[in-house]
């Protein structure tokens, strides 16, 4: 075939080819990934056969660098290397947050892994189905090191008098708010796991039956650890070096066979409120087995990526894996993703030492939402950091003036693929090094304003730091008409006593940058910069 020999040898270059389609032409331009296929401007894929070129050239590109296009690798925690993300419909399922608090900006910066990753596999074209369950029973009534306080929602719904949901669905909406503060795209599902009570009745039901799970002389049901052959796949923790006393799951559970079997459904005790009937008795679920349930039933018995902070690798996710994997009678998740621990100001945060750092603290001292978003891809995902507000101000600084030299560059819309960029995303985020190279781009006076600006763009599809948003004293204030239409919605709504109305719309504002506040002469507007 005539243009075979050159079709091979330019792979990883920008082409621009012909292609006769019947009578017409149809023409494409972007970097060629193999023999069939090139990824053009916006991340989308275009394939083609060999025969049908017409014409085929070469186009140099802006950076001379030989662009090498590739599958986005992350590195994967239990083959403790990186892995190849493969297929054209990614399914990712993400540890998503305990609602009986705020999440902190360690928590955030799990979240902003899965966008990361999300956003990278949209720049090759690739499509995905994101999962992040919500727990809002099951992994209420002990803290992350093991130690036992009492049901934080439960205490604060006594505290408060009201229903122990409404805590949880306070905190639910603190959270979702905080991530359209930090342009986290949201998940196509966020199951609750009280309302996925019989999926879960229905896995444990599964387990007793293939002889993974027992009712324990306490009558609380718990998975059979030593059932699962391969226990310790993802954080090398074997059965055997597991000395009995470890902290696993539950403390008290009397009525266990095997010091590291877990509970997955416990009896409701004591407790009147946040309880389900089930074949057990009334009771609630453990928190591993949610997950397992959850992403079973949405994602089904094949994941290509499990996402959630290190503190989780164990034993959260080896009781996960082994429950998963017995019910579906196979490995079901391909790669387990891992965060690392965030430090603030040198220390762990913790309610007790005062120094947990949420969002919401960050706008509050004036600064943009995204200056946390910036200052944590500073680091690569896996890395551990000491986040400082020094590093938080900063990094708003940096915003601040790449968004104010974007307007200066122009308002061209084209976007300009930047090969190195491009390989510092795919090859495990490496977010510190693709900003580097923006700094370089910046400074760098042999670039010209227009392909400065296109290739910021093509960086912030990923970033995600809105670098075209302008700044605030050269932006015009003006809402859309759904925003106007919004807010007169939620004016009849408060005239009507419709507070849950009024408190939704006043959601949906915020998520598009607008907030409403009340006061004596009825609600106000600001849009946030
Ligand atoms: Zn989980």
């Amino acid at each position: 075939m005539r243009f075979e020999v050159e079709v091979a040898g330019a792979i990883g270059q920008r082409v621009s080819i012909r292609l006769r389609d019947g009578d017409s032409f149809r023409d494409l331009l972007g970097v060629l990934r193999d023999e069939k296929s090139l990824v053009k401007k916006d991340g989308t894929v275009a394939t083609f056969s060999i025969d049908q070129i017409a014409y085929f050239r070469v186009v140099p590109v802006f950076n001379r660098v030989k662009l090498e296009i590739s599958d986005l690798h992350l590195y994967e925690t239990a083959s403790r290397q990186l892995q190849k993300i493969e297929g054209e419909q990614v399914r990712i399922y993400s540890c998503g947050p305990t609602v009986y608090r705020d999440a902190h900006i360690g928590n955030m910066r799990t979240f902003l892994l899965t966008d990361l990753i999300r956003r990278s596999l949209a720049l090759n074209g690739v499509d995905n189905i994101s999962v992040s369950n919500i727990t809002d029973v099951g992994h209420m009534s002990e803290n992350l090191d093991g130690s036992d306080s009492g049901d934080k929602v439960l205490e604060e719904a006594a505290k408060e008098s009201v229903e122990p949901l409404a805590i949880a669905r306070r905190y639910e909406d603190r959270f979702h708010k905080d991530l359209a503060l930090l342009n986290i795209i949201p998940a196509d599902f966020y199951p609750r796991a009280s309302e996925n009570i019989p999926e879960i009745i229905s896995a444990i039901e599964k387990l007793i039956a293939a002889g993974s799970a027992y009712c324990g002389s306490d009558g609380n049901i718990y998975f059979d650890a030593r059932s699962s052959d391969s226990y310790g796949y993802i954080s090398g923790n074997k059965l055997d070096a597991l000395k009995p006393g470890h902290r696993y799951e539950y403390i008290g559970d009397g009525g266990k066979n095997f010091h590291a079997d877990w509970a997955l459904w416990k009896l409701a005790g004591k407790r009147s409120e946040m309880i389900w009937d089930s074949p057990w008795g009334p009771g609630f679920p453990g928190w591993h087995i949610e997950c397992s349930a959850m992403s079973l039933y949405l994602l089904g018995d094949s994941v290509d990526i499990h996402v959630g902070g290190i503190d989780l690798r164990f034993p959260h996710h080896e009781d996960e894996r082994a429950q998963t994997n017995a019910l579906a009678g196979k490995e079901v998740v391909l790669n387990w993703i891992h965060g690392e621990h965030l430090l603030f100001e040198g220390k762990k945060m913790a309610k007790s030492s005062g120094n947990v750092l949420l969002v919401s603290d960050i706008a509050a001292r004036g600064l943009d939402p995204l200056a946390l978003r910036l200052a944590l891809m500073e680091n690569r995902y896996r890395a551990q950091i000491d986040m400082t507000w020094q590093s938080i101000t900063a990094a708003d600084a940096t915003l601040q003036r790449w968004r104010k030299a974007m307007a200066m560059w122009g308002d061209g819309a084209e976007v300009k693929f930047d090969g190195e960029i491009y390989s510092h995303f795919m090859n495990d985020l490496e977010t510190s090094k693709a900003l580097l190279r923006l700094r370089a781009i910046e400074k760098d006076e042999s670039i010209g304003a227009q392909d400065k600006r296109a290739i910021f763009l093509f960086a912030d599809q990923v970033l995600g730091l809105d670098l075209d948003r302008g700044v605030e004293a050269d932006v015009e204030i003006e809402l859309t008409a759904e925003a106007r239409q919004l807010l007169d919605q939620r004016a009849a709504a408060r005239a009507a006593g419709d507070w849950a109305e009024s408190d939704r719309i006043r959601d949906l504002l915020a998520v598009d940058g607008i907030d409403v506040r009340d006061g004596k002469d009825g609600q106000s507007w600001e849009i946030r910069r």
